[in-house]
């Protein structure tokens, strides 16, 4: 029986062991559990954030970026456009026989003057209107359209420079939707000052939007809102121009410059109503594509928003790119979370173990006499109790025998207290040779020790007792003195306590067993007595 381990209530150290134990089963996995749910709410957080809604915003800011840098590109390009118009008009006017020609109101001599340099304009720098009005805005020559003159010219621009005496400009909407920047300068005579009239030179702005198509590769078009338009002079202009027109196709706008294929995207887009003055950017979709559609307002010398330049594109390849990378990063973090967990449940169970272990030797170590390595007597009194009770249970026999060493304080006084430890050892060598595998063979303390034994009768005991006095009476123990070995013979007295009543508790028993060993001291020693 000296591998059984006891189950002592009093060891504190013991109960600290399993309370480690439990400590893992209590709290870390239940903190383990924690940290799973943490991970999977995080991760279907971030699955959520990639969804569709919400990758928007990850390039929404780069299209309202766009959209600012697209604006700020039409306004400088309209103010150098404007500005080396001025430059053209003012080295027009120190043209003298150009101012001749005009003050002559000579229309063919003008024509036949500024014909080449027209084409040159038109060539070079987009300019498409070229006039001559006299100082009551009569129209003397069009450059480029020299069939034409004669009529009054009552557009904004030539009247805000009629009104200033200075250099105007704006932007004016054509009958057809044309969107075009007019420049008009007041020609003054260069010694009397007198007004010879007006000159102006306009382009239309198709190669702005054009550039803004090449720089930002997106698909651009012109939109002019209805309310600044003529409905039958556009209708019956454009059938002029064979261009095949339809007023209804858009509820409140239509399409400036020629009519041509627009994505289906933007067609549903323009068929959508109420455009007017809505500068946001859009996402809009057509089947599995994603676009950003932004508006630039336009807006001519009356300061109107006529028109809008929309830009269109594609941004579903992009989109598809952020949500793989996140889907990437999302992924990743659940795995480097699952190999955390993974490690940290091994290390859970790698802590259960050493405790176990140390739960197990440290069970040996509270039960165990350091000495002879019998049980302690701490041990003893739980066998004891045990024993006891499964004996009342089942009413089984049961005997106790208490062994004390005779004189054995002689020994420590004669051969040193080393050799009494040696003669302890031996002994305790001796009564667990002799006793059973169910017997529970107890240091009780000093030189004295007990053994429990399950099962057995008095008359048995008996035997056993006396046998084990025989054995040890001739027992020789090899000790060192002086340098020198040397054999001892000890003997021992012992106790016996059989067959135990019903009401008898451990401590009635033990003090039973101690006056049968006393009795037998007293009754000479070597010898056992029997409690009665
Ligand atoms: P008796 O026959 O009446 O039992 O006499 P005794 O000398 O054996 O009894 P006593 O109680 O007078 O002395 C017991 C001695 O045992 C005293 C103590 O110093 C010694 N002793 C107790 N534990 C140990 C131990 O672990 N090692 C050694 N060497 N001696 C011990
Ligand atoms: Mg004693
Ligand atoms: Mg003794």
């Amino acid at each position: 029986m000296q591998n059984v381990q006891v189950q002592s209530n009093s060891n504190g150290i013991l109960k600290k062991s399993t309370d480690s134990s439990k400590f893992i089963h209590k709290l870390l996995i239940p903190f383990a559990s924690l940290m799973i749910i943490i991970l999977c709410s995080f991760t279907i957080s971030l699955f959520y954030i990639i969804s569709e809604e919400q990758s928007f915003s990850f390039i929404d800011n780069r299209a309202t970026n766009t959209q600012i840098t697209a604006e700020n590109m039409y306004q400088n390009s309209l103010q150098s456009n404007v500005n080396a118009t001025l430059a053209m008009l003012t080295m027009l006017r120190q043209d003298r026989k150009l101012a001749a020609l005009f003050e002559k109101k000579d229309h063919t001599a003008l024509y036949n003057h500024t014909e080449a340099l027209y084409n040159d304009l038109f060539r070079h720098y987009q300019i498409t209107h070229f006039y001559f009005t006299e100082p009551n805005r009569i129209n003397l020559l069009r450059v480029h359209a020299p069939q034409k003159s004669g009529d009054r010219i009552d557009r904004v621009t030539t009247l805000n420079a009629q009104l200033s005496g200075a250099p105007e400009w704006g932007i004016e909407l054509g009958v057809l939707g044309t969107i075009t920047l007019r420049v008009v300068a007041p020609w003054q005579h260069a010694e009397t000052g007198k007004l010879i009239g007006y000159i102006e030179l306009g382009m239309e702005l198709d190669h702005i939007f054009k550039s803004l198509n090449n720089i930002y590769d997106m698909e651009v078009a012109v939109i002019v809102f209805k309310e600044f338009l003529n409905e039958e002079r556009w209708s019956s202009g454009m059938k002029l121009l064979n261009r095949d027109a339809n007023w209804d196709q858009y509820s409140d706008v239509v399409i400036a410059g020629n009519n041509k294929a627009i994505p289906q995207v933007m067609e549903n887009y323009l068929k959508s109503i109420d455009h007017e003055h809505n500068t946001n950017v859009l996402n809009l979709k057509e089947k599995d594509h994603t676009y950003w559609l932004m508006n630039i307002p336009i807006v001519d010398v009356k300061q109107n928003e006529i028109a809008h330049a929309i830009l269109l594109t594609d941004v579903s390849a992009e989109m598809q790119a952020i949500k793989q990378t996140a889907k990437a990063v999302g992924i990743t973090i659940f795995i480097v979370g699952l190999i955390l967990i993974i490690l940290f449940y091994s290390l859970a169970k790698t802590v259960k173990i050493r405790i176990s272990n140390e739960a197990q030797l440290l069970n040996q170590l509270a039960s165990k006499d350091g000495l002879t390595l019998l049980y302690n007597r701490r041990a003893f009194n739980d066998f004891l109790a045990i024993e006891i009770n499964r004996s009342k249970r089942f009413n089984h026999p049961i005997s106790l025998i208490m062994i004390d060493v005779d004189h054995f304080k002689k020994i420590n006084d004669n051969y040193g207290h080393p050799a009494g430890d040696t003669v302890l050892k031996v002994l305790s060598q001796r009564l667990i040779q002799e006793s059973r595998q169910e017997d529970y063979v107890c240091r009780y303390g000093g030189e004295e020790f007990a053994v429990i034994l399950p099962e057995t009768p008095l008359h048995e005991a008996s035997k056993f007792a006396n046998r084990l006095i025989k054995i040890i009476e001739s027992l020789p123990i090899e000790i060192n003195k002086d340098d020198s070995k040397q054999v001892l013979k000890i003997t021992v007295s012992i106790g016996l306590v059989s067959n135990l009543g019903d009401s008898c508790s451990s401590q009635q028993i033990i003090c039973e067993a101690d006056k049968a060993l006393y009795q037998a001291k007293y009754e000479g020693r070597n010898r056992m007595c029997i409690a009665k």
